[in-house]
């Protein structure tokens, strides 16, 4: 008699009559030792294919494919680093096609924080970046948080054409597109339905769904202008945040700066005393000082106490800039790093980053 064999990823029992159905192997592959149904296998083709070197090139080149095209298109941004991962150029090839704005990472946000609130909050920062997307989701794709709701969003406004899920590096799209495949494989669910593996191009992975239409994951484009894109792994690692970040509160007098390891600072030139919230990782060492200490503090800490870079001369220059702030809660915002919100009294403020990272002010998102 036959014994029942297991799928080695998932563990289903493996069947070889339906492909539809799950823990299918096609019969040849029942020699194999080691057996991995469909969509364990489709899982791991997807893993090993989706973090292959693109290029912005290769991205330019699909991209161009949207403006003959009729499709829908997906911008996931990360809610962390929204300026930094924001792709500006895409508004030039999306043409007529509709934009939904998917922003992740939301699991990084104070649960205090009212969702409606961020929506209106994005809403505003888009249309200063003169686009008009159909709709704004927020999820997180780690916690498992909405991931439903985009999926939702997309059956609804693609309306039997392809979709374009276009993102910056690291903002989460193939924790995404893994998802996809792993929840709406195979046709269980009335959602999306993906089916067979994903093909591959030189440029773009698509996958197939189930009314010939397909999704295609374009390849992350790199914005020079972020820190996530100029420091190591190691020190990414210790700037970008895991968890919900919690808020550190510092009290400042004119004449004070604070260092963010040593890849930020901020000069509090003029102004009352008052309070500077800083939203960064919570392994990011943050040392205040007096102004006129800070110069020689930097020479003498860059790379040791005040880390990441782990060393010195690794980054460009610190680079200036001032701002005023008066009247309005607002967050400065050093790209990939995080921001510091003012609570709206008057302050001049010098901010330092290495040469070509986007320092910025807003309205404060929290
Ligand atoms: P990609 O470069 O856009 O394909 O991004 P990845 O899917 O590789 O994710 C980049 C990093 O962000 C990884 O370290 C993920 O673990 C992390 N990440 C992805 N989604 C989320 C999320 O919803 N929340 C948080 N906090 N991290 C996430």
């Amino acid at each position: 008699s036959k014994e029942t064999r297991y799928c080695a990823g998932c563990g289903v029992p493996i069947q070889t009559e339906d492909p539809q159905r799950s823990g299918y192997v096609p019969p040849e592959a029942l020699e194999r030792e080691h057996l991995v149904c469909r969509r364990c296998h489709r899982i791991r083709h997807y893993n090993e294919v989706g973090k292959t070197e693109r290029t912005a090139d290769d991205f330019r080149t699909v991209l161009q494919e949207l403006t003959t095209q009729e499709a829908l298109v997906v911008h996931i941004v990360d809610i962390f680093d929204l300026e930094g991962s924001w792709i500006p150029e895409l508004s030039r090839y999306i043409g007529d096609n509709p934009l939904l704005l998917v922003a992740n990472k939301v699991d990084l946000l104070p649960q205090s924080v009212r969702p409606e609130k961020i929506e209106r909050w994005l809403a505003q920062f888009v249309k200063g970046r003169k686009t008009d997307p159909v709709d704004i989701v927020l999820c997180s794709v780690k916690m498992n948080l909405n991931v439903e709701r985009v999926v939702e969003k997309i059956e609804e406004y693609r309306n039997g054409r392809d979709v374009y899920i276009v993102g910056a590096t690291n903002v989460g799209k193939s924790s995404f597109i893994n998802r996809l495949l792993q929840q709406y494989g195979d046709g269980e669910g009335d959602e999306i339905t993906t089916s067979y593996y994903p093909g591959t191009t030189l440029d773009a992975i698509r996958i197939p769904l189930d009314d010939n239409r397909e999704i295609v994951d374009t390849p992350g484009i790199v914005n020079e202008d972020r820190l996530s894109e100029r420091v190591s792994p190691d020190e990414l690692r210790l700037i970008v945040p895991k968890t919900v970040i919690h808020p550190k509160v510092y009290q400042l007098n004119d004449g004070q700066t604070l260092f963010f390891g040593g890849l930020g600072r901020l000069d509090f030139k003029r102004g009352p005393r008052q309070p500077f919230v800083c939203y960064m990782a919570k392994d990011l060492y943050i040392h205040r000082t007096k102004t006129e200490r800070a110069d020689s503090l930097y020479a003498e800490h860059v790379g040791k106490m005040l880390s990441p870079p782990f060393e010195k001369g690794t980054l460009p220059p610190m680079w200036k800039q001032s701002f005023h702030v008066r009247g309005e809660k607002t967050d400065i915002v050093i790209s990939g790093l995080g921001w510091v919100t003012c609570r709206g009294d008057a302050a001049e403020l010098d901010v330092y980053a290495p040469k070509g990272i986007t320092v910025s002010l807003r309205p404060a998102l929290i």
